[in-house]
């Protein structure tokens, strides 16, 4: 199944919300869309009002304690029923923990933009994927260095190469 326009569309503004998030090192943008809307948008960071200091987001234990993942917080915000939608994740594909919850809350197909450069989240992203396929959603993984959010036309090129799961 080749990616449609607005398939492209959301990736690529996951790409540009990706770029709001404060951590130093990892940054993911996550769109859900229904149709072609947009239903929510999340980035990764910590809560509101907690203090996401440098300091914090620097030290790699105390932040993956407190840090919120961007799909997680484009479903927190969705304030909606998100039976059917589709969330587009770019720059990683979501861990096994945003996994359940995307699962949980009606999301029926996954974008997500991939790397070969993911080693330390490796089993997670495997584990995710595996649940997502027990679980009956659909996942599209397209290759990172394809995705641009800037032209709207043959942004991404070859689209017969995705890797359809
Ligand atoms: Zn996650």
């Amino acid at each position: 199944m080749k990616l449609n326009k607005w398939d492209k569309r959301f990736l690529g503004l996951a790409k540009h919300v990706s770029e709001w998030s404060k951590d130093p090192s990892t940054q993911v943008g996550a769109v859900v869309a229904s149709d072609k809307r947009v239903v929510s948008v999340g980035f990764n960071g910590l809560p509101q009002g907690v203090d996401d200091s440098i300091e914090r987001l620097e030290n790699r234990e105390v932040k993956y304690s407190l840090i919120i993942h961007a799909e997680e917080n484009a479903l927190l915000f969705s304030g909606r029923n998100l039976d059917g939608c589709t969330i587009y994740v770019y720059p990683l594909p979501p861990c096994s923990r945003c996994a359940g919850k995307i699962i949980q809350s009606g999301i029926t197909k996954v974008v997500a933009s991939v790397t070969d450069d993911t080693e330390r989240w490796k089993e997670s992203f495997a584990l995710a994927k595996s649940m997502f396929l027990e679980a009956g959603v659909e996942v599209i993984e397209v290759p990172k260095n394809s995705i641009t959010e800037t032209k709207d036309d043959n942004t991404i090129a070859n689209t017969e190469d995705y890797d359809k799961c």
